[in-house]
């Protein structure tokens, strides 16, 4: 049997390390196969529950949190937050969580689209979510920040961390999608390059534009992860791979 590669946690320096569990796992260290191979944490697109179970256990052991705590987005790719906890009508759905609590560790799938952690140390108030390009544009990170703000946190002492995620060098989208960017955001350097067949659009410049208008500090943004598509030793990539592929995880829980 081959040895089993190690867990690689990435942990953004913008979250601190008192008070928060956090982090972003590369793809390996898990036990599915194939183009799942190996930490896939992600259930919808079809691969064996127990090895997702198993993943998510791994992960969950590396990083020092209760795998049964986890509490997950829904991907929708709309802009609904769910404070944890609070009531939920049945088929309720949201791409955004956030908590006052120790113990819950809420988790943002991805593929492609950026799973974001948000810290607020002195209100101890912590949030997930999960922005593809219909929920960026959407305001899915805004909803974010004013329900944490709900919570006792303040703007300006949020920070805020992007994972990896599909980059502008890869990221090619039609013209219908420009448009709507630039009718939200407006002309943005970096936003958006334009071709003479494909427009590639940045995200990250997207979210990190959001997070600014809402009054979070630019230098508590971490907002240059690797490109999930370019990297295929380390990360899943539904634009490279599709369903076959798997899924990855952003997390962070106040402990
Ligand atoms: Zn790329």
């Amino acid at each position: 049997m081959a040895v089993q590669e190690p867990i690689k946690l990435h942990r953004s320096p913008v979250i601190p390390s008192a008070g928060f569990v956090h982090g972003f796992p590369e793809r390996t260290g898990g036990v599915s196969s194939g183009l799942r191979s190996s930490l896939n944490l992600g259930m919808r697109w079809g691969d064996d529950q127990a090895n997702v179970d198993t993943n998510r256990r791994l992960l969950a052991e590396h990083a020092g949190y209760d795998p049964a705590q986890l509490v997950a987005t829904r991907h929708v790719h709309g802009t609904n937050v769910w404070r944890v906890g609070e009531p939920l009508a049945e088929g309720a759905e949201f791409d955004g969580l956030v908590s006052d609590r120790v113990g819950p560790v809420l988790g943002a799938f991805a593929a492609d689209c950026i799973p974001m952690v948000f810290a607020e140390a002195e209100a101890r108030v912590c949030g997930a979510a999960h922005a593809g390009w219909r929920g960026a544009v959407a305001g899915i990170a805004t909803n974010v920040i004013t329900r944490m703000v709900e919570l006792g946190a303040r703007p300006e002492r949020i920070r805020v961390a992007l994972g990896p995620s599909i980059g502008p060098c890869c990221f090619e989208v039609g013209r219908e999608v420009v448009d709507e960017f630039r009718a939200v955001l407006g002309e943005l350097p970096g936003l958006i390059v334009e071709g003479p067949n494909k427009n590639h659009i940045d995200l990250r410049v997207a979210s990190r534009t959001f997070l600014e208008r809402a009054g979070v500090r630019a230098e508590q943004i971490d907002d240059r992860p690797p490109c999930t598509k370019c990297e295929g030793d380390r990360f899943f990539s539904y634009r490279r791979d599709g369903r076959e592929g798997g899924v990855h995880m952003g997390f962070i829980g106040l402990t």
